[in-house]
């Protein structure tokens, strides 16, 4: 059974597909669990056409390889894999410099031209969300999107290093190297803005401030390690910010993705302190700051997932969970069976979940 999405703005229905065999460098995987994305609710609701439909939705999740193609060699039936999304060529001119999760070329992600389809349903081809395909029993994916794990990991809690915390940690990590001692900001404490939280903390910040409008977020941000909060629907965000630390922020986040928010995060910042944007923002946003500040060494900028070297970052974030360093086990607020999902997509609205996560039969 998977999540199909037929057209934007329709609910998801759950249906039975047809999953192809691995060709030569595929994995079959069963899939135990895949978190619900608020990138799947833009998909759903139409806000990134780029992905046609119709399509299997889901993009964070991990499973037990079922079957693997004749080429390869490294994985068997039996192992755990968390997939990812970021499938890097190798040769472009980003995964030479350094940031394959920025590479150019899709075509490693998919099948060749000619080849029939990963997904069909009556002999029609089915798309995969994020090349992934992951709200559903089977995902069938190049090895390339797959990191193989330990076993003592819950599958549950190894899928939402998929996305949020790869997006989140490496945010504050890879794309920002939040410095020790340095002060923090987060805007937006859902599970990428909850994982930038943890991020900081590891870094070694000594002032981590959680801004959001729900109250519960800010509770759950303070056990991430966030020092202090600020709620955003009674205080000002940047007069709050500035009271607390007398001359702003190093580095402030927008983990919800809003051109306002971005803003605030700017004028949050000290001298020489960093903006980032994480969250996914609409197309044709415009973005609008005092530009002197920019005279004061002030930094916008953007992370895409975390500036991500997956298959160096999850094992990373693993160990860190072994350690009892990176929480991921409050992270998921609520497990429901696919044939609930649009439950997860309902629980987006009130704004109270941290993660839905999606679980399969025999998990
Ligand atoms: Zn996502
Ligand atoms: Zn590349």
């Amino acid at each position: 059974m998977s999540a199909i999405l037929r057209s934007y703005g329709a609910n998801v229905s759950v249906e039975e597909i047809v999953v192809d065999d691995p060709m030569d460098n595929e994995v079959l995987v069963r899939t135990v669990a895949c978190g619900v994305c608020h990138s799947d609710l833009h998909f759903k609701q139409g806000s990134m056409p780029h992905f046609p439909v119709p399509a299997v939705l889901g993009h964070e999740a991990a499973g037990v390889v079922e079957k693997v193609g004749s080429g390869i060699t490294d994985l068997k039936p039996g192992d755990h894999v968390i997939a990812c999304n970021a499938i890097a060529c190798g040769t472009c001119k980003q995964c030479l410099s350094g940031a394959p999760h920025l590479c150019m070329n899709r075509a490693p992600a998919r099948r060749p031209r000619g080849a029939p389809p990963r997904l069909s349903q009556d002999g029609s081809k089915l798309l995969a969300f994020s090349d992934l395909g992951a709200l559903s029993q089977y995902m069938l994916l190049p090895r390339g999107a797959l990191v193989p794990i330990d076993k003592d990991i819950p599958l549950d809690r190894a899928a939402l290093i998929g996305c949020a915390v790869l997006t989140g940690v490496g945010a504050a990590l890879n794309t920002a190297k939040v410095a020790p001692g340095s002060r923090v900001a987060v805007f937006g404490c859902g599970g990428v803005g909850s994982s930038i939280v943890q991020g900081a903390r590891i870094a070694g910040a000594r002032q981590i401030i959680a801004v959001d409008i729900v109250q519960s977020k800010l509770e759950s941000a303070r056990r991430f390690g966030a020092t202090d909060t600020v709620h955003a629907s009674t205080a000002n965000p940047v007069e709050a910010i500035m009271e607390l630390t007398g001359d702003g922020v190093d580095y402030a986040f927008d983990a919800v993705g809003s051109t306002r928010l971005l803003s605030q995060c700017y004028e949050s910042l000290a001298q020489r302190g960093m903006a980032v944007l994480v969250g996914a923002i609409p197309a044709g946003q415009k973005l609008s700051i005092d530009a002197r500040g920019l005279l004061r060494e002030r930094k916008v900028t953007g992370s895409f997932m975390g500036s991500n070297r997956f298959q160096v970052d999850m094992p990373y974030y693993l160990d860190l969970y072994r350690q009892g360093r990176l929480d991921l086990d409050a992270m998921v607020s609520n497990r429901l069976p696919l044939d609930r999902v649009e439950e997860a997509f309902a629980a987006f609205e009130t704004g109270e979940a941290m993660r839905t996560v999606i679980t399969f039969e025999g998990a």
